[in-house]
């Protein structure tokens, strides 16, 4: 029996889990979970999966999500101090960290340092901290299982393979739902249009992040912290079809790529039963009906996030924290139709070529680039209007 944790429940990544956990009663017992604000799904969440700790992200909260519970035994904790009591609870032994944003960094590096194994969905968690989280789990000698689709496809061509041998990553990307649109076009899709995304079904910010591409230059980064691959060794190739995971090259010139539909519970089953593989019942991928798989490079000049991204991985130090930090306060900002979609990249940009790149030595760094940044970008996006 595995005993879980959830930081992020609620969110798109911990419903799949809770999914998966629920046709596996024998394999998986919740003993924690960790929400932000749907005060609801948690409490029906608590009442189904009757786990030992719930923390939400609100401390006012808890009167209410205290009514909502009434009858139950479950202790309820709430903010950071709540998430890191949920991600290092004593009988825990995997921690799946969903939490969107860098907000899930400090509970997450609180599992690893206290031993817990982690199935990470948070891309920001590797973006901010990649070499504090990396040195953090080499330390506790945890296992770090990608949940991100294409990370776990790495992960998974990875497997048996040795890393010396390895020539290039090659990370696919969607493209969104703006593939094939003119700069032009850009200029005027709306918030709506940026919100259907083609083929995944996940939150509105990694949405977003989509439709930008910024989420392929955020999977860059984190690919090259997970894997320890030169970051011009990091391909990215637009597969519209979203059925080739992702792949690695090796030095013989063969490719070794992870296929499957298009469903998140692959990737969390696979993070969840490593080594071992779970049955889930996903329709099966038919190639035969699948229709043509079409490979291209993406256009920098329509999406100029993923070059952003490229660039604060190359300028290193506290450039990653800048960019995503820029990226969270500037999608919050087109969420609410407060800026235009070409305004993201444009205000990233700016907030990037104003920071003066500084190390980083530690998560109070981390945390004090992030909030300088998010300032600065409020400024920004203030001047521009
Ligand atoms: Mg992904």
């Amino acid at each position: 029996m595995k005993n879980i944790s959830i930081l992020g429940s609620t969110g798109s990544i911990g419903v799949s889990t809770l999914e998966i956990i629920s046709q596996f009663p024998d394999r998986y017992r919740v003993v924690a979970l960790s929400a932000g604000r749907c005060l609801d799904l948690l409490a029906r969440q608590v009442r189904r999966f009757k786990p030992e700790i719930v923390s939400i992200a609100d401390p006012q909260d808890v009167p209410a999500l205290q009514q909502l519970l009434s009858g139950y035994d479950v202790e309820i904790v709430a903010g950071v101090e709540g998430a890191i009591g949920c991600a290092t609870h004593p009988v825990v032994s995997m921690v799946v960290s969903a939490i969107v944003g860098a907000a899930g960094l400090v509970p997450t590096l609180a599992a690893i340092k206290s031993g817990k194994d982690i199935a990470l969905a948070n891309k920001e968690t590797l973006v901010t901290a990649g070499a504090l989280v990396m040195d953090a789990v080499k330390q506790a000698g945890v296992q770090l299982l990608p949940v991100d689709s294409e990370h776990s496809a790495i992960y998974q061509s990875l497997s048996g393979h040795r890393p010396q041998d390895v020539r290039k990553l090659i990370l696919t990307a969607s493209g969104g739902p703006f593939r094939e649109h003119s700069l032009e076009q850009l200029r005027h899709v709306t918030l709506e249009q940026a919100l259907a995304h083609p083929n995944w079904a996940m939150g509105d910010k990694i949405t977003i992040d989509s439709a930008t591409m910024m989420n392929k230059g955020l999977e860059v980064i984190e690919a090259y912290w997970l894997f320890q691959v030169p970051a011009k060794q990091i391909d990215v190739h637009v597969h519209p079809q979203s059925i080739v995971h992702s792949m690695v090259e090796y030095v013989d010139g063969s490719v070794v790529a992870q296929l499957g539909v298009p469903d998140m519970k692959t990737p969390i089953a696979y993070a969840l039963a490593w080594p071992e593989r779970i049955p889930l019942s996903l329709s099966p991928l038919d190639l035969c009906t699948a229709g043509s798989l079409t490979f291209s490079r993406p256009d920098m000049q329509k999406f100029p996030c993923l070059q952003l991204a490229y660039d604060a991985l190359q300028a290193g130090g506290s450039a990653p924290i800048v960019l995503n930090a820029a990226n969270e306060v500037v999608v919050d900002s087109f969420l609410k139709q407060k800026i235009q979609f070409l305004d993201i990249a444009k205000i990233i940009r700016q907030v990037l070529e104003q920071h003066v790149v500084e190390r980083v030595e530690s998560v109070d760094d981390v945390l004090a680039y992030d909030h300088q940044a998010r300032i600065k970008t409020q400024e920004q996006i203030a001047r521009n209007s």
